[in-house]
């Protein structure tokens, strides 16, 4: 396995050195094998390694079994603070007390726990995204190296134009479900919040006892460093209910306090690279001679 990431890490140092020169943008998401803990740690020792939760829930059901575990998991581990984290580990202990010793024993909660992974996943805590390639890797891997590699350039040929033609009928500055998201936000919570200037950037929001999910009576905001210590909007890129309110007071349009990453233009610029056909590059070559 070290062979391998050694392999990608070359690969990467030639065409995206960036993601090294600044680790917290290049994150690792596994499913915990072995190899992959010991190979990731050597090879990329200062990029953050994400443990996949279905996996982490699969070997957590196999010694202990309660309907209640699995949502109180993923409820500990996307819970944005540490006093959200430790109320849901609270839940859990309640329903099993041994179940939780052994998860935090098993698994690092550097790892796997929001408040304190040291990097971004935009929403992502399982490897479901690379199963779906796994998936048609099945087939491939059985034929001959040349023919293995045409397939898989076919089939991501394939999955750029799909995505290319979805993100063609997208026409907002967002993508829709970030859209979404600060919809419901400034519905349901931006609107219930108090709040206190101390500087130009930095603000005081004060909640109220009946927003649900609030653990604490104040968060303070600054918009200009894109923070809140919520902690919703370093983690997820998207302004917080409490970031929202500021926005929406100062008549600012949040769309533009959030990672360009999910700007409908920066995901067509992206899908709709195009994969070149080694043959036809080659044809080309050979026809300026
Ligand atoms: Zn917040």
């Amino acid at each position: 396995m070290a062979l391998v990431l050694r392999l990608l890490r070359g690969a990467i140092s030639q065409h995206a050195s960036i993601h090294l020169a600044r680790p917290e943008t290049l994150v690792f998401l596994s499913d915990r094998q072995k190899g992959l803990i010991e190979g990731v740690d050597i090879v990329f020792p200062d990029n953050p390694h994400g443990y996949c939760l279905r996996h982490l829930y699969d070997n957590l059901h196999k010694k202990f079994k309660h309907k209640d575990l699995q949502p109180l998991l993923y409820k500990a581990a996307k819970s944005p603070t540490v006093q959200e984290f430790d109320v849901a580990i609270l839940e859990m202990k309640k329903v099993d007390n041994d179940c939780v010793e052994w998860l935090l024993a098993t698994a690092d909660k550097n790892h796997w726990a929001e408040d304190c992974f040291p990097g971004r996943r935009y929403g992502h805590f399982t490897s479901n995204i690379a199963e779906s390639i796994n998936s048609f890797l099945l087939t491939a891997r059985k034929l001959p190296v040349f023919s293995m590699m045409e397939f898989i350039r076919g089939e991501l040929t394939q999955w750029f134009h799909e995505r290319s033609a979805k993100g063609g009928a997208e026409h907002a500055l967002v993508v829709k479900s970030v859209a979404l998201d600060i919809e419901v936000s400034v519905q349901n919570q931006a609107h219930r919040y108090r709040y206190q200037r101390s500087t130009d950037a930095i603000w005081e929001v004060r909640s109220q006892t009946n927003i649900p999910d609030e653990l604490r009576g104040s968060y303070i905001v600054n918009i200009d460093q894109h923070t809140c210590d919520c902690h919703r909007w370093q983690t997820s890129g998207v302004p917080c209910a409490h970031a929202l309110a500021i926005l929406l007071h100062l008549r600012k349009d949040p769309y533009l306090f959030v990672e360009p990453c999910f700007y409908s233009a920066a995901i067509k610029a992206h899908i709709l690279y195009q994969f070149s056909n080694p043959r036809s590059n080659r044809m080309d070559a050979t026809s300026h001679r």
